[in-house]
């Protein structure tokens, strides 16, 4: 049997898991990444516990065709290197591919940790039947990956599908980029929580005054409820994905855009607004034809999606 490895590189964890050519996650582990200990550290630990989950599960390393490693933050692909991450402090202009390569004993690919989660929707996902899809991500950031005519979308400098900073509105709020009124500003779920909080603090009248610590969750657990000041932060956060949607099926033309991370569990509640405001702001002829939905791959799409772009470089043979 083929085997592929899937290692997700993240600020606080790194995920490590096997996956088979259907795509099926036959086992997985994950170790506290310690950026602190340098690269070589983190990179020997990887190695160890990949090593060590192989032989737990009895799959002979050999068996193991290749290694796909998704990163959170700029790199240049096609160098193997990773450029600067913020959650990774130590690790700037790190040659991760190589440092990898040689501690797995095997050829390793890198992606974008997002790229690699569009991947995972794309094979295995809500993305399956399609050859182009979008997918739009909403933790702390808003995090992108296009998928287009069967294809990971790269770019000039392999920084495409940053679709979390398509601006929209001009001089708005700061957004973590340095630009003013990026969709990210707006609507990830750290600043639909910062946007209900800053209302809060001004004097607006609303049941999430009484939340010690106001997040997404309490936002949208409100909004449910009724509160009228935690719907119209809700409205604004599907208005702002909405928009984001509308331009990028402007661009690249998605059968469906796919929506995942962890404000995706405020479920329809959250979708059909987005849907709403899309119909709203697309043109009226491309109506109905691009479908929006939420994931249903979870937290472990990262790195079997890092796994299946590997699978797919083998398989190439590239
Ligand atoms: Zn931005």
């Amino acid at each position: 049997m083929r085997v592929y490895s899937g290692i997700d590189l993240g600020g606080t964890n790194v995920k490590v898991g096997f996956i088979d050519d259907n795509f099926r996650l036959l086992c997985k582990s994950s170790i506290q990444t310690k950026p602190e200990m340098g690269p070589e550290n983190v990179f020997d630990r990887v190695a160890a516990e990949h090593n060590r989950l192989a032989s737990e599960n009895g799959f002979p390393l050999e068996d193991i065709c290749i290694a796909g490693m998704g990163l959170p933050g700029p790199a240049n692909l096609s160098e193997g290197i990773l450029i600067n991450p913020p959650n990774l402090p130590g690790f700037e202009n790190c040659p991760v591919r190589d440092i990898c390569s040689k501690k797995l004993g095997r050829r390793v690919v890198i992606e974008n940790d997002a790229n690699a989660a569009c991947w995972a929707e794309y094979e295995c996902g809500k993305g399956e039947q399609s050859e182009d899809i979008a997918f739009v991500t909403l933790g702390t950031g808003v995090g992108g990956g296009l998928v287009c005519d069967g294809h990971l979308l790269h770019g000039f400098k392999e920084s495409a599908a940053e679709v979390g900073h398509i601006i929209i509105y001009p001089d708005g709020r700061l957004c973590g980029c340095g630009q003013r009124g990026c969709a990210e500003a707006y609507a990830s779920a750290s600043n639909t929580a910062a946007r209900a909080e800053e209302y809060v603090k001004s004097g607006a009248a609303s049941s999430l005054s009484e939340y010690d610590q106001i997040t997404s969750e309490a936002v949208f657990q409100e909004a449910q409820k009724g509160d009228r000041l935690a719907l119209s932060v809700v409205e604004e956060t599907a208005k702002v994905l909405a928009l984001l949607a509308v331009n990028v099926q402007n661009t690249t033309n998605p059968e469906r855009v796919i929506f995942a991370g962890g404000m995706i569990k405020a479920g329809d509640f959250l979708l059909d607004k987005i849907k709403f405001y899309f119909d709203k702001y697309c043109w009226p002829s491309r109506k109905g034809e691009t479908d929006l939905a939420f994931s249903t791959l979870g937290t472990e799409s990262g790195m079997i999606g890092a796994a299946a772009v590997a699978r797919r470089h083998y398989l190439a043979g590239n």
